[in-house]
């Protein structure tokens, strides 16, 4: 394809990602990362700039697995600005594929196979155009790194043309902790100071997808939903199931809470007309140990909280209306169902009292530390302990609760609010932020220019959906909200350590410039070739062009 320099070189690239495996979680995350070092080193610009081509090794990694990080100055003039282009070099599992896993690796051969196994018409009009690549990693997203390396091959190639500066990055542990990123930020920081850069913005080339069936549109993200997981633990008054009106039920009240904050619409985020999804619970469970005829003493239950924008202390004002709310409605339902059984057993009925009452995970820990000086040392040893023997971290957070509600002497029917792992900063360009304004501003009309050039709608979001590292480069939570969020938060340091600091300080306008796939994490996982290995780099390469050069 004439029109599009980069097509033939990014396609290739793709491919021979796609071949080496690199589930997450497993050793060819290494594999891969040292494919991409190596492509690179074998530039003639890293060839004379070895100590420019860095390899980061994770610490403690069971996987050994590396982050790749490349600069390249431009010589036109002396310019600091810099764009980091980055992406993660791991995939999700295969096992979706089912029968063919074999071959989700196999650019060449999965359509015909896939073809044989569906009757989704979508997919096979897809491999019938033939417009379509197939694999495991298609779209999220080694298309992405193939373009951002072929971007760094032509910058390196024309280093006289910029004034400004260009980072390349691939990342592991994407597709869970995104513990690749963080590491990196560490690089990122001692570069700022050695080589006094200024980062104008960094592109992340995660996939994009239409919205909805029909949908052509190509999606431009100027920030990244964040996330938390507020959690409850509830502590009810047990009963023998023979005298179940004489207890209180952590188990309603688990269920009550899940009613009220599940799906709940009102409790969507939204900033400047962009709206999250609303809460989802994502586990619900009693802590009985085993079978007996005793109600629950304690439930846990915990939700996926997208946020946008608010802070998490107001979130948390949210959170204890639902509590204070589910233990209300238990109370009245309990003194109905009493009242009722009682009338049609001719009982004396007699109303029931419950002290009830709601927490935070501060002032719980409050209450503990005044009877035990001991606790963080105590505190710590839970924290060390289940981290040794792998434990989930949200299993550690709860253990660590349900310590302190012990030592506090919490035996009345109560809600324990907190937050676990993991917590994913939100941010976005804001628009009272001038800087930020004026940067959403020009990337957005360059856009607009280029569709008109490119005969494609390019639309500017303000916040990419799903889980990204791009949340790990700037964060717009405010201080307050930010001190509310680690002091309830079970150790963070220990369990969750996020370097909130070090994201405050670097602050980098974090985009994101997709390609257009669809069915990421399916076994029908495809990437649209014309756009990703055709425009794409060139809407890129545009963005450098605007950026990292002086008028
Ligand atoms: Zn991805």
């Amino acid at each position: 394809m004439q029109a599009y320099p980069f097509y033939e070189e990014t396609l290739k690239l793709t491919k021979d990602l796609i071949a080496i495996p690199s589930l997450n979680n497993s050793k060819g995350e290494r594999v891969i990362a040292e494919y991409m070092a190596q492509w690179l080193g074998e530039l003639p610009y890293f060839r004379e700039h070895p100590n420019q081509l860095f390899l980061q090794p994770l610490k403690d990694d069971p996987w050994n697995r590396i982050n790749v990080i490349a600069i390249a100055f431009g010589t036109k003039s002396e310019k600091n600005e810099t764009i980091i282009l980055h992406g993660h070099c791991d995939t999700v599992g295969i096992l979706d594929y089912g029968s063919i896993q074999e071959y989700a690796f196999d650019c060449d051969a999965l359509p015909e196979k896939i073809r044989a196994l569906t009757d989704d018409p979508e997919v096979l009009t897809d491999i019938e155009s033939g417009e379509w690549m197939f694999g495991r990693g298609a779209s999220d997203m080694k298309c992405g790194d193939a373009v951002n390396l072929a971007l760094m091959r032509y910058f390196t190639e024309h280093l006289d043309q910029f004034d400004g500066n260009l980072i390349f990055m691939t990342n592991p542990v994407e597709e869970n902790q995104h513990s690749g990123i963080i590491h990196a930020l560490d690089v990122l920081e001692e570069w700022k100071e050695t080589y006094h850069l200024h980062y104008k913005m960094a592109i992340n080339t995660d996939f994009i997808s239409p919205a909805y069936p029909g949908d052509t549109k190509h999606y431009f993200h100027a920030g990244a939903v964040g996330k938390i997981l507020p959690c409850f633990y509830i502590v009810g008054k047990p009963t023998h199931a023979g005298q179940g009106l004489d207890g209180f039920s952590a188990s309603m009240v688990a269920a009550e809470i899940v009613r009220s904050l599940d799906l709940r619409a009102e409790f969507s985020d939204v900033y400047n007309g962009e709206y999250t999804m609303p809460p989802t619970v994502l586990k619900l469970k009693d802590l009985k140990y085993s079978y007996d005829v005793q109600t629950a003493f304690s439930a846990f239950v915990y939700f996926n909280y997208f946020i946008h924008n608010m802070e998490i202390d107001e979130v948390f004002a949210r959170l204890r209306r639902v509590a204070n709310d589910a233990l209300k409605h238990v109370t009245d339902y309990i003194d109905e169902q009493n009242q009722a059984y009682c009338s049609m057993t001719q009982m004396a009925y007699k109303k029931r009292e419950y002290e009830l009452q709601v927490l935070d995970y501060h002032e719980l820990y409050g209450r503990a530390k005044e009877i035990d000086h001991q606790i963080d040392q105590e505190i710590d040893q839970i924290s060390g302990n289940g981290l040794k023997e792998n434990l989930d971290p949200r299993e550690i957070c709860l253990q660590i609760v349900e310590f302190l509600s012990i030592i506090a002497g919490i035996n009345t029917p109560t809600v324990i609010l907190f937050l676990a792992p993991p917590y994913c900063p939100h941010n976005t360009m804001k628009r009272d932020h001038p800087e930020e304004e004026e940067l959403l501003n020009s990337v957005t009309n360059l856009l607009k220019q280029l569709a008109t050039e490119m005969g494609e709608e390019l639309k500017m979001m303000q916040f990419f959906p799903v889980l990204t590292d791009s949340s790990y480069l700037k964060l717009d939570d405010s201080d307050f909200s930010i001190e509310t969020l680690a002091k309830n938060f079970p150790n963070m340091e220990k369990i969750y350590n996020i370097p909130l600091r070090k994201i405050r300080r670097l602050n980098i306008p974090a985009f994101n410039f997709g390609c257009h796939g669809k069915d990421a994490h399916k076994w029908t996982e495809r990437v649209h070739k014309e756009y990703t290995f055709g425009k794409l780099p060139l809407i890129i390469l545009k963005v450098l062009e605007t950026y990292l050069v002086d008028g």
